[in-house]
C-alpha cells in the first residue's frame, strides 16, 4: 500500500492534488461552506433550475406517488411511468424519434459509444473532448484517432486515410467544457457526410443554453435533420440528473439491448425523471431564462476584456482564464475564496499540462450586483 501515499505525495508536490468542499445549503448563486456564505461561479446550474420551486414541487409529487427508489434494471422491473413521460419529453424537445435515458452523462457516453462501435470500427475524437467520450473510446476497443482541438484539416485527413474502416464515428462536445468555445459542427458534418461517417453530438454544455428553443448547439446551427445521434445529460442546464441520447427508432433500441451501462444498472428514482421534466418543461416554455443568462454573459465579457485578463475565447457562459502554472491557478482560487469568490482552478489531467486556468460559469440567476461584486474582486487580485 505505500504506493498510494507515495503517490499522493508526488500529486500533492506537483499542485494537482483534489479536495472536496462541502456545500451546507442548496445550490443557488450563492453557496454556504463552512458557515460562511459564498459567491459562485462554479456551477453547471445555468438556469437555476436545479433549486427551482417548481421543479421541487414536482419531486415532491412524485415520491408520493411513486415513492422514492427504481428498484431493478430498466429491462427487468424497474422501468416506471416517468421513465417513459422523461424519454417523450427529451424526443419532443429535441425533435427525435426517440431517445434513451442514462443514469448519468457519463454513462450515457460510455454505453452509447461502446455499442456503436467496436474491434474493427474506427471512432475520432476532438482532442478536448469530455473524459467521458474518451472513457467510451477507449472501453469501445476500436481504432482510436484524435484531431487537434477543432481541425477540419486533419479530422479529413483522418477520415481519407480511414478507407478500410466500414463503421466510422465522430464524436465531440458540441460547447468544450473547458474552453467554452463551440464545435464547427456544420464542418463536422459535411466531412461526415463525404466519407460516410456517424456523428455523435455532447450537448451536455449545449442544452438549455444554445438554439432559438434552447435545444442546443445542433439547433444553433440547424442541424437537427443532419446530426443522426445527439446526446445530452440532464445535470447541467436542466438541474438534475440523467444522460440521454435521442436518435431514430432504431438507434435507440440497439442501444436498449447493446449499451452495458443501460442494461446493467439501477434505473433512475422516478421522482429524479419527474425533476428532468419539469426542468425541460421550464426550458421550452420560459425562454427568458435564456435571456437573462446570456445577458449576464455578454455584460460579464464586456467588462472582463477591459480588465486586460488573459481570457481563453469563449463562445458560452463558460469564461475561462488563462494561468498556465497549476499550483498558481491554485493559489488564485484560493485568493479569491478568501474573498468570499468561489471559482474553481482546472488543472491536468482535466487540461492540458501548463494551461490550468481558473473557470468561471454564470447563472441566469446571478444579479448584476453579483457580476459587479465578481469584477471589483478580480479586478484586486
Ligand atoms: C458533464 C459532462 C458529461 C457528463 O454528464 P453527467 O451527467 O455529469 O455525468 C458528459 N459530457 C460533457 C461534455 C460534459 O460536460
Amino acid at each position: 500500500m505505500k504506493y498510494i501515499s507515495d503517490e499522493l505525495k508526488t500529486i500533492k508536490k506537483s499542485g494537482l492534488y483534489r479536495e472536496l468542499n462541502s456545500v451546507e445549503g442548496s445550490q443557488g448563486t450563492h453557496l454556504e461552506i463552512k458557515g460562511k456564505t459564498y459567491l459562485s461561479f462554479c456551477s453547471n446550474n445555468y438556469l437555476g433550475l436545479a433549486n427551482n420551486p417548481l421543479v421541487i414541487k414536482a419531486v415532491k409529487d412524485a415520491v408520493g406517488r411513486y415513492g422514492w427508489g427504481a428498484g431493478a434494471s430498466r429491462l427487468v422491473s424497474g422501468n416506471m411511468r416517468l421513465h417513459e413521460v422523461l424519454e417523450g419529453e427529451i424526443s419532443r424537445f429535441k425533435g427525435k424519434e426517440a431517445s434513451i435515458v442514462f443514469p448519468t452523462g457519463y454513462m450515457a457516453n460510455v454505453g452509447t459509444i461502446s455499442s456503436l462501435v467496436s474491434k474493427g470500427g474506427l471512432v475520432i475524437c476532438d482532442k478536448l473532448n469530455h473524459a467521458s467520450i474518451i472513457d467510451g473510446c477507449r472501453l469501445s476497443g476500436a481504432d482510436f484517432r484524435v484531431y487537434p482541438h477543432c481541425d477540419m484539416k486533419k479530422l479529413e485527413n483522418i477520415l481519407k486515410k480511414a478507407t478500410k474502416y466500414s463503421r466510422k464515428l465522430i464524436v465531440t462536445d458540441t460547447v468544450f467544457s473547458m474552453d467554452g468555445d463551440i464545435a464547427p459542427l456544420p464542418d463536422i458534418v459535411r466531412i461526415a457526410h463525404k466519407y460516410n461517417a456517424m456523428v455523435m453530438a455532447d450537448e451536455a454544455h449545449g442544452t438549455g443554453v444554445f438554439g432559438e428553443n434552447g435545444r442546443g448547439v445542433v439547433e444553433h446551427f440547424n442541424l437537427s435533420k443532419k446530426v443522426s445521434i445527439v446526446m445530452g445529460t440532464l445535470s447541467k442546464a436542466v438541474g438534475s440528473l440523467g444522460g440521454y441520447v435521442s436518435g431514430d427508432a432504431d438507434l435507440i433500441n440497439f442501444l436498449r439491448n447493446k449499451a452495458r451501462p443501460f442494461m446493467y444498472t439501477t434505473a433512475l428514482p422516478p421522482a429524479v425523471c419527474a425533476a428532468s421534466i419539469a426542468g425541460i418543461k421550464l426550458i421550452r416554455k420560459n425562454p427568458s431564462l435564456r435571456k437573462s443568462l446570456w445577458n449576464n454573459v455578454r455584460y460579464l465579457k464586456k467588462e472582463l476584456d477591459l480588465l486586460n485578463f488573459n481570457l481563453i475565447p469563449s463562445e458560452s457562459p463558460i469564461i475561462p482564464i488563462l494561468i498556465g502554472d497549476a499550483k498558481k491557478a491554485v493559489d488564485m482560487s484560493k485568493l479569491l475564496y478568501k474573498k468570499g469568490i468561489l471559482i474553481p482552478a482546472i488543472r491536468p489531467p482535466t487540461v492540458p499540462t501548463r494551461s490550468s486556468r481558473l473557470r468561471m460559469t454564470v447563472m441566469s440567476t446571478h444579479t448584476r450586483k453579483d457580476l459587479e461584486r465578481l469584477l471589483e474582486v478580480l479586478s484586486d487580485v
